[in-house]
């Protein structure tokens, strides 16, 4: 078997061990005869997956007791509109945070719902830092941001204080990378293909008390407060996708929990922001302050070489190294999954490369 160092931004890498172990429970999980994708949702094999895969996410992340947490489907693009639809409580404005790609998306999408101001934007400097002087309206339903951009490599590493009105914050590409201070926001949620799981599956975490609102015309499955009600299983949730995040959790606990991932991905970032950084050769445009431990993006001194060191890292086993279209050059995504030495043999081969074509 071999395994190849896998940079995309998602659907991404996932833990050998989460998979091996899946393999290994295909045909008969624990005895039971049956695969996860064959077993009833409502049957006690699957209703304790569900539950322990709850439990385990709760403890990794200290969810405060006056939150649900939901496992839904649509990706993080769903909840672009499910946020305004449950989320505006009938005061028909929220603000929005502009910092790239995703939330350029989100505010979009946020228009059909309501009136949308912009409380703080990046676009002045083509989003490459991270603002923190917010100006949200006091009668704002909630403040919605993006705390990693993906795209663009920028992350918040710390909360805004937005005195009172719900936090929002759009976390899929940064989720369990990095302890996470539940109780500073309203509602955080996470598709899953980035650190968790199998994409389609979204996480949601939401305060209690914002619940209970949803517009008139949000379908069943969309109101937070049903699905909360019924444990996420308003129809039948995405049950195998369930199954492997459950396995990510017991893995990311395994590693001694967020902290100590975090200490990795730490680790794993300045490697590669070290080697940007010392070299003429290779640029990332992001404000140091901000930048990203998860998606790394940077370019060639000539885009004409940009095939050439492609070629190269896959010859080396390490593939998905583009970046995004929108601002072409490279993008090293790094999530949980990825290992240190994955790490190691991309800033050992961008070294050869650069003493080779610099
Ligand atoms: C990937 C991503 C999304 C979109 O996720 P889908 O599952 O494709 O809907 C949204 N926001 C951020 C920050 C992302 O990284």
């Amino acid at each position: 078997m071999s395994r190849i160092f896998n940079f995309s931004a998602g659907p991404a890498m996932l833990p050998a061990e989460v998979l091996a172990r899946a393999g290994d429970e295909m045909l008969d999980w624990h005895g039971s005869g049956m695969c996860v994708m064959e077993m009833s949702h409502r049957g006690r094999e699957f209703v304790g997956i569900a539950a322990d895969a709850e439990r385990d996410l709760r403890e990794l992340l200290a969810v405060p007791q006056n939150y649900k947490l939901l496992f839904l489907q649509g990706g993080a693009t769903l909840q672009f509109a499910q946020v305004p639809m449950n989320l505006l409580r009938g005061k028909g404005k929220a603000d929005y945070v502009l910092t790239g790609e995703w939330s350029k998306k989100a505010v979009k999408e946020a228009k059909s719902y309501c009136d949308v101001g912009i409380a703080a934007s990046s676009e002045d400097r083509n989003f490459t830092y991270a603002p923190k002087q917010w100006k949200v309206r006091p009668d704002a339903a909630y403040v919605h941001y993006c705390s990693n951009e993906t795209i663009g490599g920028v992350e918040y590493h710390e909360v805004v204080n937005v005195k009172g009105i719900p936090l929002v914050a759009d976390a899929s590409s940064h989720f369990l990378s990095r302890p996470l201070e539940v109780s500073k926001f309203g509602l955080i949620y996470a598709g899953a293909q980035k650190n968790v799981g199998p994409a389609g599956l979204s996480i949601v975490i939401v305060r209690e008390d914002l619940l209970g609102n949803a517009a008139k015309g949000t379908p069943s499955v969309m109101d937070y407060k049903l699905q909360a009600g019924a444990d996420s299983m308003l129809n039948t949730p995405p049950t195998y996708s369930i199954y492997i995040a459950g396995l990510v959790f017991k893995w990311v606990k395994q590693q001694g929990g967020v902290r100590e991932v975090e200490k990795r991905n730490i680790q794993k970032a300045a490697l590669l922001y070290d080697l940007l950084d010392s070299s003429s050769f290779y640029k990332n445009p992001v404000a140091k302050e901000d930048r990203s431990r998860m998606n790394v993006p940077f370019t060639l001194a000539d885009a004409k070489l940009d095939a050439a060191f492609l070629k190269g890292a896959q010859e080396r086993g390490m593939v998905q190294l583009k970046g995004h279209r929108s601002v072409g050059g490279m993008r090293a995504s790094i999530y949980n999954a990825m290992p240190l030495e994955g790490v190691q043999r991309l800033v050992e081969y961008m070294k050869e490369f650069e003493a080779e074509h610099g």
